[in-house]
């Protein structure tokens, strides 16, 4: 009974968002519903409607919407009357959380991070890092990719390579270069070894870099996936002149890829990792910035904000790093889900004469065309399958489910996706949907 989505196909009184609500809203566009609750991978509307969420809050919500054990840690929590707020006093949920994630996620891995708490964005953690890498080497420029997605403040929007989300910057947006990303030329060339050449060429005209600022997968980029040979030699590239890698883990991290970071079984170890959307575990606003202990070369409040001490969101990180990552086991259900996942959708896009992006569950399907994605996710949407683009003409399918999911639960999506990817194709191969 619970296991299929059930839309309710009654659109919500939208006059007071007519109204009153910014023209720049745009989720709500595609999915003109109004929720009011939401269970693990579900979400529901006033309307007797059930949601599958294959987009998770774009992977904010990797547990799943409101799970019982970080509920109850925030209720009991609530209820105690623990602190709310605290700018970065030291409270006893700051405590908890930084002690865990010592023992849980930095210690087995044989990582030595400090860790600083950023305002409550992915990119306020975006600007931090590169602030401390232009901080620590001197250097303006930052490296960063084609499809790159890093946030919308100046800092971070200038290294965000899509031209519509440039264009509300209203500045020049400089001091970063867009270097091609693994595969932007095709299989065949090596835009790393482009990228040294460049580097290593005095006369080439790129300064060198601060910082390398890169996603493993690119999210919002067309869930892109780097190779672990691709990324070794950026990291390399990066040592050789100088430059601080940052990894950018606001949406591949938290175990989208199986390991709780996306650069865990890559080879590499950055020297700045950003992370944020599923650090708190339950949609709660917490951002980090992580860096080796030798580049921690702030000042007392350099880089400030009012909402560092979310200790609500401590609390539910908390008990999400203890209840998920304590041992391998979640890790590896993430793992062999997501090669169902992939194994999924190689077959559909095989049939249909499209291709596969991405790893782990963090993984899409290139319709070719913006027109025909947005048909195949609002035909998804009409049968309850909430699910969205990505990519440079958003042609990219992306399926973000909550990695908690179960099998049966990801099929059943699957398959209303298959069929609306059959139907938005038949037509343009001449070919029956069946
Ligand atoms: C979402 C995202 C950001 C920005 O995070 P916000 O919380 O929206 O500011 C930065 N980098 C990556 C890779 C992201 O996916």
């Amino acid at each position: 009974m619970t296991r299929t989505p059930k839309p309710s196909h009654v659109a919500p009184d939208t006059r007071i968002y007519e109204r009153r609500e910014s023209v720049v809203r745009s989720y709500a566009r595609a999915m003109p519903r109004q929720f009011n609750r939401a269970e693990s991978v579900w979400m529901y509307d006033g309307n007797g409607g059930r949601y599958l969420d294959f987009l998770s809050g774009c992977s904010t919500l990797n547990y799943g919407h409101n799970h019982p054990i970080l509920k109850q840690a925030l209720l009991d929590y609530v209820a105690a009357d623990g602190i709310a707020h605290g700018l970065d006093l030291h409270t006893d949920a700051k405590q908890r959380f930084l002690e865990t994630f010592e023992r849980v996620i930095l210690k087995p891995r044989n990582l030595d991070y400090r860790v600083m708490f950023t305002g409550p964005t992915g990119t306020n953690a975006v600007e931090a890092a590169i602030k401390l890498a232009r901080k620590i080497t001197g250097r303006e420029m930052v490296i960063a990719f084609t499809n790159g997605f890093h946030g919308m403040t100046l800092g971070a929007l200038a290294c965000t390579g899509n031209a519509s989300k440039r264009s509300g910057a209203g500045v020049p947006l400089s001091h970063v270069s867009h270097e091609p990303y693994d595969g932007y030329y095709g299989p065949d060339v090596d835009t790393a070894a482009l990228l040294d050449q460049r580097l290593s060429d005095p006369s080439s005209g790129l300064d060198a870099p601060a910082a390398i600022l890169v996603e493993t997968v690119q999210g919002e980029g067309g869930v892109n996936a780097a190779s672990p040979e691709w990324l070794r030699a950026i990291a390399k590239i990066a040592r050789r002149h100088g430059a601080l890698l940052i990894v950018d883990d606001v949406q591949a991290g938290c175990g989208r890829t199986g390991g709780f970071f996306s650069f865990e079984d890559m080879g590499i170890a950055p020297d700045i990792v950003t992370m944020a959307k599923s650090l708190s575990g339950m949609g709660l606003p917490f951002a980090l910035t992580l860096f080796r202990p030798e580049h921690d070369r702030w000042g007392p409040g350099e880089h400030n904000g009012t909402f560092r001490g979310n200790n609500h969101a401590f609390i539910t990180a908390e008990a999400a790093l203890r209840h998920f990552w304590s041992s391998d086991a979640f890790a590896s259900d993430v793992e062999r889900r997501g090669r169902l996942l992939g194994n999924r959708l190689d077959r559909i896009a095989g049939e249909m004469g499209l291709s596969t992006r991405g790893r782990g569950m963090m993984r899409g399907i290139d319709m070719g065309s913006g027109e025909l994605a947005a048909a195949v996710t609002s035909a998804c949407f009409e049968r309850g399958l909430i699910i969205e683009t990505s990519g440079a003409h958003d042609e990219i399918v992306k399926v973000l489910a909550p990695l908690v999911i179960e099998d049966e639960v990801l099929s059943a999506g699957l398959d209303i996706l298959d069929q609306c990817i059959r139907e938005a194709v038949a037509p343009a191969l001449g070919v029956a949907a069946e």
